[in-house]
């Protein structure tokens, strides 16, 4: 059993931990505010090789694995800036296309994740089928080469930022029954693809959008894979980067609220000589909560070690554990940093509860806590699936 990091990874670390500083969370906040988006950041981590990090190195990436991915992601999210773009771009979409991937999408697409030039966001989610993803009614149909798509989608994140959106549909001759996926790369510019932008209760520069598919019109190659029996296998491999990523996000956005708090709580000073953080009141539920952070993260480099060794199934079971942990652990300690900051907590300037909304929103998406307890109780407690 090993809990070190490489030296190349701790100098991952440290790199992306600097580089998340120098922007810092009053930057992501004011980009969420003015309605930008945090390019700068997102092209200096690409022009570092931070978002190309688990892209192989023949097509320009770094040659890593989740485990340097998912550290990308807990680094910045402990600076402030947790960049959601990160688990649907080079986590899902890169994933998908670098292993499920006909090789000219390899080549066509690669090496634009290597650098971050290219950014993939990912549309599972429909109003109908909601969790139930075997009920997706975006269908593709046959026109000679080409193909159609019709349907809708809803809370896709980063369509307005993204060249392309990774599609999940199923063909006409499977349009109902058990669901034969088949995943489509769609031009965010195609024509027939429109938007609309969701009002969010999150404090993001990264939006979500209802899709409205109308006979979009697609080259055979847009099919990932270029065959049917790609699809369900595609999707799959999406799975485990998204909660690994998503989780380790969690975790980060934890350990910059918990820093955020205690450095207040070590200073502050109400009640004459003692700062507030020698009342147990204050300081007990701040170490609850970095313990809740803290078995989370193992967790996470468990499921990333797991993953990045080829055992799937273990790392499926790990990541969604992670995933679980590190919803519940970002969510306790945002809401515990606000309390320790007391009216500070609530300012925009403190910095902590612009984050309430999305690790709120960290309970209910990529995955629920309660569709992770159902895989849970089904696949490690051998119970009985109801539904
Ligand atoms: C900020 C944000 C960003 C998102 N980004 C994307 C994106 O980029 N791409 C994308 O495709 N989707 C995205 N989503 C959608 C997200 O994946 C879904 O919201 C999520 O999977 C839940 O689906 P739903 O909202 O339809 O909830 P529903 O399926 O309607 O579920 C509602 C509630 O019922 C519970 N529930 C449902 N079925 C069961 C069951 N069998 N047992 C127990 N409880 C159950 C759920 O856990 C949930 O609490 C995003 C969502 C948010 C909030």
């Amino acid at each position: 059993m090993n809990f070190d990091l490489t030296p190349e990874q701790d100098q991952l670390r440290d790199a992306v931990r600097a580089l998340g500083r120098r922007y810092g969370h009053s930057y992501f906040v004011g980009k969420a505010k003015s309605g930008g988006h945090t390019t700068e950041l997102w092209d200096e981590a690409g022009r570092l090789g931070y978002l190309g990090v688990n892209v192989p190195t023949e097509y320009g990436g770094g040659g890593g694995g989740l485990t340097e991915l998912a550290i990308v992601c807990e680094e910045l999210a402990a600076a402030g800036c947790p960049l959601l773009l990160l688990v649907v771009s080079p986590a899902i979409a890169a994933t998908v296309i670098h292993k499920h991937g006909t090789e000219e999408q390899r080549k066509r697409f690669l090496p634009g994740f290597a650098d971050g030039s290219l950014k993939v966001v990912f549309a599972i989610t429909e109003p109908e089928a909601g969790s139930n993803f075997h009920r997706l009614g975006t269908v593709a149909r046959r026109d000679g080469d080409d193909w159609l798509l019709s349907g809708r989608k809803c809370y896709i994140s980063g369509v307005d930022e993204a060249q392309y959106v990774l599609v999940v549909a199923r063909t006409e001759d499977s349009a109902t029954g058990k669901l034969k996926p088949a995943l489509f790369l769609v031009p965010t510019d195609a024509a027939g693809l429109t938007r609309s932008k969701l009002d969010m209760e999150i404090v993001s520069p990264e939006n979500q959008f209802l899709l409205y598919l109308d006979d979009v019109r697609l080259p055979a190659d847009a099919l990932v894979g270029g065959s049917l029996d790609a699809g369900l296998p595609a999707l799959f491999a999406g799975l485990n980067p998204e909660r690994i990523t998503v989780a380790a996000m969690g975790v980060g956005t934890g350990r910059y609220a918990i820093e955020r708090a205690t450095d207040y709580t070590a200073t502050r000073r109400v009640w004459g000589g003692r700062s507030i953080g020698a009342h147990q009141g204050v300081a007990h539920p701040l170490a609850h909560a970095a313990v809740q952070v803290e078995l989370a993260r193992l967790m996470i480099h468990k499921a990333a070690t797991l993953y990045d060794a080829g055992r799937d199934l273990e790392a499926g079971v790990a990541g969604n554990m992670a995933k679980y942990a590190a919803g519940e652990a970002a969510a306790l300690a945002v809401d515990t940093a606000v309390q320790a900051l007391g009216g500070a907590g609530m300012t925009t300037e403190y910095g902590v509860a612009t984050l309430l909304g999305a690790v709120r929103a960290g309970r209910i998406a990529p995955v629920s806590r309660e569709m992770i307890l159902n895989f849970v109780a089904q696949h490690v407690l051998g119970q009985e699936k109801s539904y």
